[in-house]
């Protein structure tokens, strides 16, 4: 029978079957990504295929998984080359920022975006407490979201404690597999509780980034909204790690930079100090904003363990 992974801890996965019941299952055997030396075959939100065959514990059998659209892996731990899969089959990344209590830096909202590109899953931006701001700051804040959909992301303005301000997301997410991310204190579960009040995830941890961080045991989860659709949520993974990605690919993944780099005078530019280079010559007209270019010379200019240290847990 045909299931989804709504929980995967790499010895064991919580599977939702096709008939709407939630399984244990193991997995009998091999199941293994070309390429890819992972901790855990099989993730949150993969399909699988689940047989009947029941071990001694009551665990059903994964036989096999469907194949993904896309995945999110990281390193599993900050020394070992294996990669943990942290979700697959993503159709949109939500990333919850806030300008104030606590502060999203663009860095962070770039550096993210950048993962999201690489990983192939459209993001929107949600600038969440906006009841909180005051007349500049929500000058700011539309400013912001203005520059984000002007370079190709969806972006909003919400109170996420506020049922009609959240309510079209619940049309979004019907029929879709999404994930929810963002700095700790944002309002991710005030979000994902307003959405579906039957979830009931904790909320008002802010002190949980530093606890959190360092733990490489935390297991994303899928939950099922009664409106419809899934929500993927990693719990001490408030951003994923630019996972080697080669220097050379970084401006691929800023679509406003993307669009113009065949129209630089070397075509191995690195945009950074080469003659008639049309990413500096949009910078300078005003075309490409300040902020993006400057997290584009930090990713350039920075070793790749600090781009990795960075996007984790920034
Ligand atoms: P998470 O760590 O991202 O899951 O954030 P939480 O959902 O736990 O929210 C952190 C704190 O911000 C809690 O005290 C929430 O009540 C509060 N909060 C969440 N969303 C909003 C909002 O839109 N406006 C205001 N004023 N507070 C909010
Ligand atoms: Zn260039």
């Amino acid at each position: 029978m045909k299931g989804k992974v709504l929980k995967s801890t790499g010895k064991w996965y919580i599977v939702e079957l096709e008939d709407g019941s939630v399984v244990n299952c193991r997995i009998r055997g091999k199941i293994r990504l070309e390429g890819l030396s992972t901790t855990n075959p099989v993730a949150a939100g993969d399909g699988v295929i689940v047989t009947d065959e029941i071990d001694g514990e009551g665990n059903r059998t994964i036989s096999s998984i469907e194949k993904r659209t896309n995945y999110i892996v990281r390193k599993s731990t900050n020394l070992s080359k294996q990669m943990q899969i942290l979700a697959a089959n993503v159709d949109r990344a939500y990333l919850v920022v806030t300008i104030k209590n606590p502060v999203t830096h663009l860095a962070f909202i770039d550096r993210f975006l950048v993962s999201a590109e690489s990983f192939r899953i459209p993001t929107t931006i949600l600038f969440n407490k906006i009841d909180l701001y005051d007349e500049e700051e929500l000058e700011y804040a539309k400013a912001l979201a203005f520059m984000y959909k002007e370079i190709g992301y969806e972006t909003y303005l919400i109170h996420a404690e506020k049922p009609a301000s959240i309510q079209f997301l619940k049309e979004e997410i019907n029929g879709k597999q999404v994930m929810i991310s963002g700095h700790s204190g944002v309002g991710k579960s005030t979000l994902v509780n307003g959405l579906d009040p039957s979830l009931q995830l904790r909320t008002g941890e802010i002190s949980d980034v530093h606890l959190q961080g360092k733990h490489t045991t935390t297991f994303a989860e899928m939950h099922q909204l009664s409106s419809g659709g899934y929500i993927i949520d990693t719990p001490g993974i408030r951003a994923f790690g630019i996972i080697e990605i080669e220097k050379e690919h970084i401006s691929h993944y800023f679509p406003e930079m993307r669009e113009r780099l065949n129209q630089c005078k070397f075509h191995n530019c690195k945009h950074l100090n080469e003659p008639k280079c049309a990413v500096k010559a949009a910078v300078e007209a005003g075309e490409i904003y300040e902020s993006r270019y400057q997290t584009y010379y930090q990713l350039m200019t920075e070793d790749s363990s600090e781009v990795y240290r960075k996007n984790e847990f920034a």
